[in-house]
Formats: C-alpha cells, structure tokens, sequence
C-alpha cells in the first residue's frame, strides 16, 4: 500500500475548526487505502508566542530550554488532530519527533536530521492507523530534544518521507502552490504548475518561504516528489520534481522564472581571524548568505536575530568591524541568467532608479543587493518586466 506523508502548516491547523475540516478530509482518504503519516507545524502565531514568553524571562535564553519550550507548540497541534481524527472513528496516533525516531545533531536551534528510526511509524501503519508526527523537532545523539530552524516542519516531513520510502510527500499551506513570487507581493504572480528541484532550491535558499530549504534539499537528494497545495481546497497543487529534460532546460535558456526576496536583513562585516573560524563553529542561527571579501567576512542575517547575535560575537570578543541594517535582497531564479551580459545589462537599465548596491550571480539566480525599502516595488517591477501577467 502507498505511503503518502502529508504536512500541514501553522495557518492550516491555526484553529480547531481547521483542523477538525483537515481530519474530516483525510477520513475520506484513508477509506481510498492510502497509508497517511500526518506531520504538522504549531498553530499559527503559536511559536512566536512561545518565544516571547521566554524573552520576557531573559533575553538570552538557552538553547537547550528553548527547544524544551518551543517543541511544545506542535505537541498540541498532534494531538488535537490525532483527537479530531478519532472524532471521525479512523484510528490515530501521534508522536513527538523523538517517539517517531527523528534523531540530530546537538545544534540547539537549528539541528541537522541525522538519521530516522522509523521503527514506531511502521508498527502503527501496520495496525491500519494513521500517524501524526511533531514537525520541526527530533532528538540528538546526546538524548537531548532538539529543533531544526524556523519553517523546518517541512523537512521533518520530507525527511520522513526519504526513511519511509513513501510515494509522495504533500506540504499542506495557506496558498495553492509555488508562485512566480510571493503572491501576498505581486498579487498577478503566476501559478507554477511543475518546478524542478534545482530551480525550488534557488527558491527556497533565496527566501521564498513557502518550503523551506532543507526540505528541497532532501527531496533533491533523494528524488523525492512533493507537492505544494492548499490546506483550504486540498486541489491539486505544484508539483516538484528532477529536471525537465535538457531540451526543455535549453528551450527555457535565460528564462526568469520565478522572484525570490528578502527584506530587513543585516549585514555583519568581521576579520576573517581564528576568533571568526571559533564563533561559524558555534554559530546557530541560519545565515541568508556568506562572503568573503578580501580581508572581510559579511554575514547576512535577519533583523530579528540582532540581539542574539550581539551577544553571541560579545562572548566570542569579535568586535564587527560594521554593521549595516536594513538590507533587502531580490534574487532573479532561472538558468543562466547571468551568462547573458546583456540580460544583465537590461536588468540594471530596469532597476536604474533603484539604489542598487551589489549585483552578483549563480549558476540559476541573479541576485541584487538593494535597501530593504525598495525591495516590495522592485519585485512587482521586475515581475511585470520580466515574468508578465500569467505563465
Ligand atoms: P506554512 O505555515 O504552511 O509552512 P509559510 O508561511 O511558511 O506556510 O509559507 C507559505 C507562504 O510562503 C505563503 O503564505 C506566501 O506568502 C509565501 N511565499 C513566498 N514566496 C512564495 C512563492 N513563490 N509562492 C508561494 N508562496 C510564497
Ligand atoms: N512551528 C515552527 C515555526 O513556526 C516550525 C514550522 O512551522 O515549520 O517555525
Ligand atoms: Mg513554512
């Protein structure tokens, strides 16, 4: 029998009556035959909750006791759709990511998935029942409980889905696919019906929110399809998978596909010494981007982290050099964008009004530096320049 994991994001369980509509959908589809093991996030806004309440404790909370704390929210997620689901007379089960096998490294906060003893998962499919799943969290080698980063629901879903060799791995959300740029930005933006994975990759690490990176990243590796649909309409969504083949990649040459952004970033500049080397060691809070220029080392990170970060360099006695805030980024997806220098040339006549500070380029992304300020306007601009009203 096929195996299908099925995710659900904050939104799409932020309130019992969304939920109870979810377990009454996935009743139906348990009586087709499939297999369903259900990940889900916390409820919408119940992370960030979680957050403030320990900053209203410290404003340097340990890691560990974050972790604790923040693992909470998806235990009441699983379990009231667990409950719901039994409401609807189909057996459920949920587990915490440490009694589903989800086993990391110890990076408090940002924890890599090492391994999945999926051992308890398998036990319960086979006693016909479906299996919720605590998204965002597993447990490390040291036995502690561990998180994987904001948004990382989404890779505990595709991670389960590599180990447990499912068929598909379905990631429930607030929109009804992959857009070509964030739709609550350019409401024109255009429905991508199939994306291949190295394009969602560019996506994803550029900041398109709706998956998170390392959840492409695994599905990448190992070929697993996902799609990304609507917990609303539960209608057929975008589908990700291996490339087109290479004429059709050749065909799309020079082609933008798809706009990422990032606003309210900042941008530390350190020596690159043997303290620098120490605190990238230590380092858990995910980083946008890295360079290296000459004799500095810039890290960009969200605004949010601010705080956090003065400490951490404060305990490792790295003193930034600067520290520029409000820094936004739009990053130009598609392949070899920038192997064209007069595409490049046209992007810059486009943005000739915007106080573009840096334009720099990857195999499948041309990315502009710009003020965090200008970043809304110049991804509905380049939109319509570039990508037009629909696909
Ligand atoms: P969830 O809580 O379900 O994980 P997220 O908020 O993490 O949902 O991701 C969904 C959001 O991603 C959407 O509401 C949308 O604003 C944003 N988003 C950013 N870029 C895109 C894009 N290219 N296509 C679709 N959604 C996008
Ligand atoms: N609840 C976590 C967060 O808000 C994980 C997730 O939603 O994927 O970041
Ligand atoms: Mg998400």
């Amino acid at each position: 029998m096929p195996i299908i994991v099925k995710k659900f994001g904050g939104t799409s369980v932020g309130n019992v009556d969304l939920i109870r509509g979810i377990a009454r959908r996935l009743a139906k589809e348990y009586h087709r035959g499939n297999q369903l093991v259900l990940v889900v996030s916390a409820m919408a806004k119940t992370t960030d909750n979680l957050f403030s309440l320990a900053y209203e404790i410290t404003q340097h909370p340990s890691r560990r006791e974050m972790d604790m704390l923040l693992t909470a929210g998806e235990r009441i997620s699983m379990s009231l759709l667990s409950l719901s689901l039994l409401e609807e007379g189909i057996p459920s089960i949920s587990f915490t990511g440490s009694q589903s096998g989800i086993i990391t490294d110890n990076h408090h906060g940002n924890a890599k998935i090492l391994k999945v003893n999926a051992f308890r998962i398998h036990e319960e499919l086979a006693k016909d029942k479906i299996v919720i799943v605590a998204g965002f969290q597993g447990v490390s080698t040291a036995k502690e409980i561990t998180t994987l980063g904001r948004g990382g629901s989404d890779t505990s879903a595709v991670a389960l889905a590599c180990y447990l060799g499912a068929d598909k791995c379905e990631i429930y959300t607030d929109v009804d696919g992959v857009y070509t740029a964030d739709p609550r930005i350019v409401p024109k933006a255009g429905f991508i019906r199939e994306i291949g994975y190295a394009d969602m990759l560019a996506l994803a690490y550029n900041g398109s929110k709706v998956l998170h990176p390392r959840a492409v990243e695994f599905a990448c590796k190992y070929q697993v399809p996902v799609e990304v649909k609507s917990s609303f309409t539960f209608a057929d969504g975008t589908m990700i998978r291996a490339e087109e083949s290479p004429k059709e990649v050749l065909m799309e040459d020079r082609v933008v596909r798809a706009i990422a952004h990032k606003d309210n970033l900042i941008c530390y500049r350190i020596l690159p010494d043997q303290k620098a080397l120490e605190l990238l060691n230590v380092w858990h809070h995910e980083i946008f981007k890295i360079s290296k220029m000459e004799a500095t080392l810039e890290l960009y990170v969200e605004a949010k982290y601010e705080s956090e970060i003065d400490y951490l360099l404060s305990q490792h006695g790295v003193e930034p050099i600067s520290k520029e805030t409000e820094i936004g980024f739009v990053i130009l997806v598609g392949l070899g964008l920038a192997a064209d220098p007069a595409f490049v040339a046209s992007v810059m006549q486009l943005c000739k009004d915007l106080s573009l500070k840096r334009i720099a380029h990857s195999e499948r992304s041309l990315e502009l530096m710009m003020p965090a300020r200008q970043v809304a306007e110049a991804v509905a601009m380049l939109h319509d320049s570039l990508i037009g009203v629909n696909q």
